[in-house]
């Protein structure tokens, strides 16, 4: 099914769909189902999306080795890479968005020179430490600590459901600084070998199977006072701006999903099985099937592709983040449901992709704000457009 290219892209946008798109295709494609099994990242193959494929840095600028492209590059390759395995795009997201783009975006120059690179070129593998056992949601509500000791942080807690968590050498943490005041959150620089710091439980999960989620441990980790990111207290800012390219991500990866659950299930009605001496796609209910499924992805996709034209690190845009992030992760869903629909008996088997496109794109209702933390948001910011 053609990509239907919006809203005009640039040269540098259509390059990069055409690389991504044939990335997808050659090298992710091929090691899904095994991954997928085996429940364990393709490690190797992160690393070479920077050494070799030079897919890190999307969007920071070129003077500091990035591609200095914007918030619609990082939803192509999203979009592109989730339509082959959302579940190792999960762990790419994590490194890029969650980690390369956060750091850039928040960091004094220091920090940016140091860890960077190593970054970019797949050296270190990263990720990004928010949520906790008993703060998801309520973000605001983080019991983690970090306490100025001199010229150091003494950095306490759990963190929860950290992707890339087992393989990540360094980590932005977002702490408590301030106790008792629920606005006072700082960011550090954490690297995985220092003493303190230890992995906990690696969750089993429904699906982005191949994709590490673990809980990570800091116990009386001594951090420089120079890896706090930005100013003392003032993480709020950046964690949130941050949220944003990840939910328009987070969005583009169910994008990526329902083309695929698309194709799958055209190409099966249409050429593959046959029922009452007639193709699938001859009867109604399953033409509606796909036609809703259709519409639905090409509204989703206009709206994250228009989304991604407001998103930049300047300024706030989380109404249409949220919107964008709603509306294409229930499309995923309901795609990828009526993918297996089509499919019948074979759909519910791992035989076929559709099972696993189901399973994967219920994460994405649930990671970076869960659908009902995005409705919560829409409304807030709908009723301060009226104050
Ligand atoms: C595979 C995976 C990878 C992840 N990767 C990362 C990562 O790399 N880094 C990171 O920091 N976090 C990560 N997360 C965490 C993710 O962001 C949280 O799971 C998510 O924010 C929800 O938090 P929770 O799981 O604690 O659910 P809870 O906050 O406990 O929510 C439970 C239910 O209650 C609802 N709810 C809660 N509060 C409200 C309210 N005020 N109004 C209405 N409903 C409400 C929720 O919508 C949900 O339905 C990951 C999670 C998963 C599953």
């Amino acid at each position: 099914m053609s990509t239907f290219d919006l809203f005009n892209p640039t040269d540098d946008h259509k390059a990069l769909r055409e690389l991504t798109h044939d990335l997808a295709k050659g090298v992710i494609e091929p090691q899904v189902k095994e991954f997928d099994e085996k429940e364990t990242l393709n490690e190797a193959l992160l690393r070479r999306m920077g050494s070799e494929y030079n897919l890190f840095g999307i969007t920071i600028p070129a003077e500091a080795g990035g591609h200095g492209l914007d918030a619609t590059a990082s939803v192509i390759v999203h979009e592109e890479l989730s339509y082959s395995d959302a579940a190792f795009t999960l762990s790419y997201l994590a490194h890029e968005v969650l980690f390369v783009n956060n750091l850039y975006h928040a960091a004094q120059q220091p920090l940016r020179d140091k860890y960077i690179p190593p970054v970019l070129d797949g050296t270190a593998i990263a990720g990004m430490a928010m949520s906790e056992p008993g703060a998801g949601t309520d973000v605001l509500g983080m019991t983690t600590t970090a306490e100025k000791k001199g010229d150091k942080y003494i950095l306490n807690g759990v963190k929860q459901w950290i992707t890339n968590g087992n393989v990540g050498r360094y980590f932005l943490v977002y702490a408590r600084t301030e106790k008792g005041n629920r606005q006072a959150l700082s960011s550090f620089l954490v690297e995985s070998t220092w003493k303190g710091f230890s992995v906990g439980k690696k969750e089993i999960k429904m699906g982005i199977r191949q994709s590490p989620t673990c809980q990570l441990i800091f116990e009386d980790v001594e951090v420089p006072a120079d890896n706090l990111i930005g100013a003392e207290h003032g993480a709020l800012t950046h964690m949130m701006r941050n949220l944003e390219i990840e939910r328009l991500t987070l969005a583009a990866m169910s994008i990526g999903i329902a083309r695929r659950a698309l194709d799958e299930m055209i190409r099966y009605a249409s050429l593959d099985r046959s029922a009452f001496g007639k193709k699938l796609a001859d009867f109604g209910q399953i033409q509606q099937l796909i036609a809703e499924s259709y519409s639905r992805y090409r509204a989703s996709r206009a709206l994250v592709y228009e989304t991604a034209l407001r998103v930049n690190p300047n300024s706030r845009e989380s109404l249409s983040a949220a919107a964008a992030k709603l509306s294409a992760t229930q499309m995923a869903e309901y795609v990828a449901r009526a993918a297996i629909q089509v499919f019948g008996g074979y759909g519910y088997t791992r035989e076929y992709p559709v099972e696993k496109l189901l399973r994967d794109a219920i994460l994405l209702s649930i990671g970076g704000g869960t659908n009902e933390a995005m409705q919560k948001n829409i409304m807030k910011d709908l009723r301060d457009t009226i104050s």
